[in-house]
């Protein structure tokens, strides 16, 4: 069984993670993706996040009717900072025998020599990475950053130009998010008035 883990802060969940999601699915054959919302974000300190309970509230809303995507909650039940190779660790232990493949854009790829133990994480996942908009997309030669080493499977996505932190701000300005998001996750930050101040 091949399971993708897809971790992020989620703070919405948006356009970029589900077309991310779909498309590691598809192309590093996977059976299910697990959607990881992130507790305390050791390398996004100073940034305030919605409560996690909201954050994760809004990935079940996402993932609704998609059956081969499901949401883990351990990040945020567990106490300290997130560290993706003891999740990781975490994860296996639960699924024996599945190979894991972690789902990551290239932005968060270029800070991976910074992670806590990146050969562990290595070791424990093969890595499935798309571009982000405006970065020229990742190339099928190109190494892994800080002389890492491990397997990479190059996604091929359209760039999706959708940030959570664009999500926010527009919120914030009281300008639109149509399509950006899912329409029940829309609704949710409007009923629960996300991000307005
Ligand atoms: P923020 O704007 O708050 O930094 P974000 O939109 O980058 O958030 P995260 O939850 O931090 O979202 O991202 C989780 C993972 O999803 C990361 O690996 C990130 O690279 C990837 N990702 C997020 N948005 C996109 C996108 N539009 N295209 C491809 N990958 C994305």
């Amino acid at each position: 069984m091949r399971v993708g883990v897809l971790g992020g802060s989620f703070d919405p969940i948006h356009a970029g993670h589900l077309r991310l999601a779909q498309t590691a699915y598809e192309q590093a054959d996977l059976e299910r993706v697990v959607f990881v919302p992130a507790g305390y974000q050791w390398r996004k300190a100073e940034q305030q996040m919605a409560p996690a309970g909201e954050r994760c509230e809004m990935v079940r809303l996402a993932i609704a009717g998609h059956p081969h995507f499901e949401i883990a909650t351990l990040e945020v039940e567990r106490e300290g900072p997130s560290y993706s190779d003891v999740t990781l660790e975490a994860l296996k232990e639960e699924r024996p025998g599945a190979e894991l493949v972690f789902i990551l854009g290239r932005d968060a790829l270029a800070d991976l020599p910074n992670w806590h133990a990146p050969e562990r994480v290595l070791e424990l996942a093969a890595l499935a990475v798309a571009g982000r908009a405006g970065d020229g997309g990742p190339t099928a030669s190109e190494a892994l950053p800080g002389g890492l080493h491990g397997r990479v499977i190059w996604l091929d996505m359209p760039p999706v130009n959708v940030s959570a932190t664009e999500i926010r701000e527009r919120v914030q300005a009281g300008r639109s998010i149509e399509g950006l998001v899912p329409e029940a996750v829309r609704e949710y930050i409007a009923a629960e008035k996300l991000y307005r101040d």
